[in-house]
């Protein structure tokens, strides 16, 4: 066995029926005679007595091979990807599946760019990894089930708290391991050792120029997904990494902070990545929003969503004081979200009105009523349908009757 290897023996946070699952695995890997280890978050989080329940697996051999093994004992469907040399298991009876990986070494041909693969062992799998923390592996299969294989001292850095990398070279090959490592540093409580934190220096951000903007917005969406968000971003900034994704990504407003834990209070669909970027770009100028979406390869929706934000704010001015019709009007074809955040920033209690109560407004009249009074469809018809629906917003009608009258008197008009 390799050095540092310990029989791990307290699965009690995870769930009986997920440990059974890891055992009847496990078992197919003994008969096959593959060593088989749950890796990474795993074992981080099971000895930091956190709960754990997503499985990093990875075979010390053929995966492919191994999940079809898995697919003949107990059911369910294999997707090999034969070019990384792993595996989906998607499990009978459920839409869930599991990853199965074979163990590899990794080669960078140039810093930042994806690197070479090639199957190897799994002391070799550990060395091509961000953090000591996360280079721990156990063995399950057969009589080996709980030995804990940590050849980077990973346990003692836990117990230390400290987050070290593998090698000196190790942010510059990847610079995504930079943000990594703020991730572990703000959710755990962690430290960076100071040879680590020496390491992000003016080469290693350097790279992070050279990074596609989906590498880069993966990790930040990771960041804005945690609890700690704020102070997540506070040592991003301070490191300097914001500049080296784009010069004009200023620092995280921190007034702002307080609205990422915000707990959602309307019936608009909430995400926590979302308000993020919105809060962070809102009091950019138009054109570097654009060019910071454009950067970090941002869907149309998304850029439109804080575009929208940033152009509602500039306009509070002007609306404030405005009829609930007005509002409705400047509001109906910007996203919820948008909407919502900007709410939180200002206060604006029209804005919360709009979601809440104004934008559910309808009148009773619809369109097949004008068609039965015999106006012919055309853009009459949404002229006099919106001149209803203002009516009721501001208040000018409170009864069915009211409709009704006015109704009457838009179609004389017509
Ligand atoms: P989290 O709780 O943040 O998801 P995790 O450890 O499960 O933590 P993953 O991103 O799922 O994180 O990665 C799984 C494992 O793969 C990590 O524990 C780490 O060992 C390894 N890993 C992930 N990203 C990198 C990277 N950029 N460089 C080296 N190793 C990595």
């Amino acid at each position: 066995m390799t050095t540092g290897s310990r029989f791990i023996t307290d699965f009690g946070l995870i769930l009986p029926e997920r440990l059974d699952l890891l055992k009847q695995i496990a078992s197919v890997a003994a008969s096959q005679s593959l060593p088989l280890f749950v890796v990474g978050g795993f074992v981080r989080d099971l000895l930091l007595h956190h709960s754990v329940n997503d499985f990093d697996l990875v075979v010390e051999g053929d995966a492919i091979h191994f999940g079809n093994a898995l697919v003949r004992k107990y059911g369910g469907k294999l997707t090999p990807h034969q070019k990384f040399h792993t595996a989906i298991w998607h499990l009978p009876n459920t839409s869930e599946t599991l990853d199965l990986i074979t163990a590899r070494k990794e080669t960078y041909l140039a810093p930042g760019a994806l690197p070479t693969v090639t199957p190897a062992t799994m002391e070799d799998d550990l060395r091509r990894r961000d953090f000591t923390v996360n280079a721990m592996a156990i063995r399950i299969d057969g009589g080996h089930f709980g030995e804990l294989l940590d050849p980077l001292n990973g346990r003692a850095d836990l117990e230390n708290k400290i987050i070290r990398v593998l090698h000196p070279k190790s942010f510059v090959e990847d610079p995504t391991r930079i943000f990594r490592a703020i991730r572990y540093e703000g959710r755990y409580s962690f430290t960076l050792e100071p040879a680590t934190l020496s390491l992000i220096n003016s080469e290693s951000i350097s790279v992070i120029m050279r990074l596609s903007g989906e590498r880069i917005r993966h990790e930040l969406d990771l960041v804005f997904e945690e609890e700690n968000s704020s102070q997540m971003l506070l040592r991003a900034g301070k490191l300097g990494l914001f500049n080296a994704i784009h010069p004009k990504l200023p620092m995280f407003n921190p007034d702002y902070f307080v609205f990422l834990e915000i707990d959602p209070i309307l019936d608009i669909p909430m995400s926590r990545m979302e308000i993020g970027y919105m809060l962070w770009f809102m009091d950019l100028m138009e054109d570097d929003i654009l060019s910071i979406a454009r950067r970090l390869d941002f869907s149309s929706d998304m850029t439109h969503s804080v575009w929208a934000v940033s152009q509602l704010k500039k306009s509070l001015p002007f609306l404030v004081n405005s009829r609930p019709s007005v509002w409705s009007l400047a509001l109906e074809n910007l996203p919820l979200l948008s909407i919502y955040v900007v709410y939180l920033v200002s206060r604006e209690s029209a804005l919360l009105d709009y979601l809440s109560i104004w934008r559910h407004v309808k009148p009773h009249t619809t369109g097949d009523d004008l068609k039965a009074r015999g106006l012919t469809p055309g853009p009459r018809f949404g002229e006099i349908l919106s001149q209803l629906r203002a009516a009721w917003l501001d208040g000018d009608l409170e009864s069915a009757q009211q409709e009704q009258d006015m109704l009457e008197r838009l179609i004389k008009l017509n």
